[in-house]
């Protein structure tokens, strides 16, 4: 049966403590108990209903974990406090000393650096990969190797991992495959394509209103208990859990989600096609002329479009700041990182999210000087956008007047 992600939201049922039609935000850090004996039975993990101290579990937390397992159709899910928060215990919760990651050298700057600089401290590795050319990632593979890593669509080149292909060869070699799906929600499914565990960013997408940070990992009940576990659970321990009343607004905000992403697709694809045909070297999944167009097509619930993120080269970062700075001048959107808001977002990945990554790292996977990250917002009439920003364009020399 075809999977509904936006159906399995719309069809949790809550009711509020006084019968509101929002779940009762709970507002404490710490629960009390009529018996010492129940406290104890709580905080050994097995009382269902009791809540010990938030840090460990709250209503509010438990509800939105609900709703992202529900999207990502995995049996649980953990709400963390950040994006990087739902990624590193993930990594450490899988992988110990002596172990071994192949991960996509396309990844979220922050991610990148982590594998990179932290986690060898605890000996473990990591093999960097175009992860879109499966026998270098099979090739990687190690009897030490514990994980596949990955972006579904990558951070910032908005590279396409196949994630059927992915999961059938961690499958072969006993390998957990790890997919951050911050930049396609809803339009991807990566569990329902074999992925063992899905994170995202609820900073960007999924929020979308860019006031809060937050962050999930979806897996198995068996998986995300581990991580939740007080004796050894990588969440518990590190302590990034979500506060309860950040978890409370973006379930609210959850439920546009569906009308949101088709908005962010349509007017991503529209821009795309556009700066194309004016000769704009442009990357967005939504292209026939993106190597992976076919992969993502494969792989998408169809309703939901190629996604809000688009990439254009504007030839130098010199060029690319111009254009930036007036194309938020004339207020088309912000010279801003993060994805996923109202307004468009623009910024150089090079000299911001990315920068994490050094310079020679860049210019070998192909992050040009000059690539401006785009995230599409929401605009009602993006032929009017379209307009002023090719405006910006031929203003500062990135595209030629044609008289
Ligand atoms: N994953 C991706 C793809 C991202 O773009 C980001 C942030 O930009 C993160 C993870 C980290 O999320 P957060 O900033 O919420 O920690």
């Amino acid at each position: 049966m075809e999977f509904k992600p936006a159906n399995n939201i719309q069809d949790l049922q809550y009711f509020g403590e006084y019968g509101g039609v929002n779940p009762s935000v709970s507002d404490s850090s710490t629960y009390t108990f009529l018996s010492a004996k129940t406290m104890f039975d709580t905080f050994e993990g097995n009382t269902d209903g009791c809540y010990l101290y938030s840090r460990h579990s709250s209503p509010s937390n438990l509800y939105l974990g609900e709703a992202l397992a529900a999207m990502e159709g995995t049996e649980m899910a953990n709400v963390t406090a950040s994006g990087m928060g739902a990624i590193t215990p993930t990594i450490l919760q899988i992988c110990g000393a002596g172990d071994h990651i192949v991960s996509s050298r396309t990844i979220y700057g922050g991610t990148y650096a982590f594998l990179k600089n932290f986690t060898p401290r605890m000996n473990i590795s990591t093999s960097f990969v175009d992860i879109t050319k499966l026998d270098v990632v099979e090739q990687a593979i190690s009897p030490k190797t514990k994980m596949i890593y990955c972006e579904t669509v990558s951070n910032p080149l908005l590279e396409v991992a196949d994630i059927l292909a992915l999961a059938k060869l961690a499958k072969k070699y006993k390998l957990k495959l790890v997919v951050d799906n911050t930049f396609s929600p809803l339009s991807i499914s990566p569990h329902k394509l074999g992925a063992d565990v899905v994170i995202h960013s609820l900073t960007k997408f999924i929020n979308g209103s860019s006031d809060t940070m937050g962050g999930v990992i979806c897996g198995t009940a068996e998986f995300v208990n581990a991580q939740k576990s007080v004796i050894d659970g990588a969440s518990m321990l590190l302590g990034a859990s979500i506060d309860s009343m950040r978890s409370a607004s973006i379930l609210k905000n959850m439920r546009t989600l569906h009308i949101r992403i088709k908005q962010h697709s349509k007017n991503a694809l529209f821009l795309a096609e556009k700066f194309e045909q004016d000769g704009i070297k442009t990357v967005y999944p939504g292209l026939l002329s993106h190597p992976s167009h076919d992969i993502f097509k494969r792989m998408m619930n169809n309703e939901y479009g190629f996604g809000g993120m688009l990439t254009i080269d504007a030839g130098s970062l010199d060029k690319a700041n111009q254009l930036m700075e007036l194309m938020q001048e004339v207020n088309i959107g912000y010279l801003a990182v993060s994805l996923g808001f109202y307004k468009t977002l623009f910024s150089a990945p090079g000299t911001s999210t990315s920068s994490e990554i050094p310079y020679e790292e860049q210019e070998e996977m192909g992050l040009s000087d000059g690539l401006i990250r785009f995230s599409i917002g929401l605009d009602n009439d993006i032929q009017r956008t379209y307009r002023m920003i090719k405006e910006c364009m031929i203003k500062v020399g990135v595209l030629e007047k044609v008289v």
